[in-house]
């Protein structure tokens, strides 16, 4: 069982549990610190009743990518993965205050960075992303991305814009990048993407009108299939997108 906690920076003690993250890649436990006594840890929590903590690396040689534990780890272990990776990330980046640049201070009581200067606390940050399973005559809508690898297709995703719902999203993403337009929305699920810092937030949509015209810019390639097509290379397991296909192909089949 994992607690979570504030995050705040400390030193190895005999007996905690190391969480070696670099960027993407983890090693859980990590069992070379001795190496590194020299460097400051972050306390993440307790897990099954020992202090987790996490060493940021420049480099990791062994350890496996987070995607890979979110597909074949303990949902708590995946779950303290990405929490490491991202407060990792977000400590990294956020040493100075942005607005006055004095060095940020921990917050005693909350998971936050403080500016004693100007008073206002900085939160992690989190970048809520969409992504949508869109259904036509029971099929669903796939598509390839030009950041893809060559023959990759998976769902429509994309990131919240400031002043937009998670809805004005999916809708304007379907209409910006293929030009088609949903109705029935409906929230399914939603993932924490620690790549470095989203929040993947899941719907169903239909499709109500207009063709697939992809934009070429984002998205080169688009069609429907059925669950019984013969599907293109699809995302790695784990990932939301290829939950919600095979969730699809699985209630169809
Ligand atoms: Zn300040």
């Amino acid at each position: 069982m994992f607690s979570p906690s504030l995050g705040k920076l400390t030193s190895y003690k005999d007996g905690d549990l190391v969480i070696a993250v670099c960027k993407e890649k983890v090693l859980f436990p990590f069992k070379n610190i001795e190496k590194h006594l020299d460097m400051q840890v972050m306390d993440i929590g307790i897990y099954n009743g020992k202090r987790v903590v996490c060493l940021n690396l420049p480099h990791l040689e062994e350890g496996v990518s987070i995607r890979a534990l979110f597909a074949e780890a303990e949902l708590e272990v995946a779950h303290i993965a990405a929490l490491a990776s991202h407060l990792a990330w977000w400590r990294a980046t956020y040493k100075h205050c942005p607005i006055c640049a004095k060095p940020l201070k921990e917050h005693d009581l909350e998971r936050c960075l403080r500016c004693e200067e100007c008073g206002e606390n900085f939160y992690p940050v989190i970048c809520p992303a969409v992504i949508v399973l869109v259904v036509k005559d029971e099929k669903i809508l796939l598509a390839h991305n030009t950041r893809f690898p060559s023959g990759r297709y998976s769902l429509i995703a994309g990131f919240v814009e400031a002043g937009e719902n998670l809805e004005d999203a999916v809708r304007r993403e379907l209409m910006e990048e293929l030009g088609i337009k949903v109705k029935n929305l409906r929230y399914l699920e939603s993932q924490p993407w620690p790549f470095p810092n989203s929040l993947m937030i899941a719907f169903a949509a239909q499709w109500e009108s207009g063709e697939l015209k992809p934009d070429g810019l984002e998205i080169e390639q688009a069609a429907w299939y059925a669950y019984n097509d013969k599907l293109p290379d699809l995302p790695p397991p784990g990932s939301v997108a290829r939950r919600l296909i095979d969730g699809f192909i699985t209630q169809h089949r």
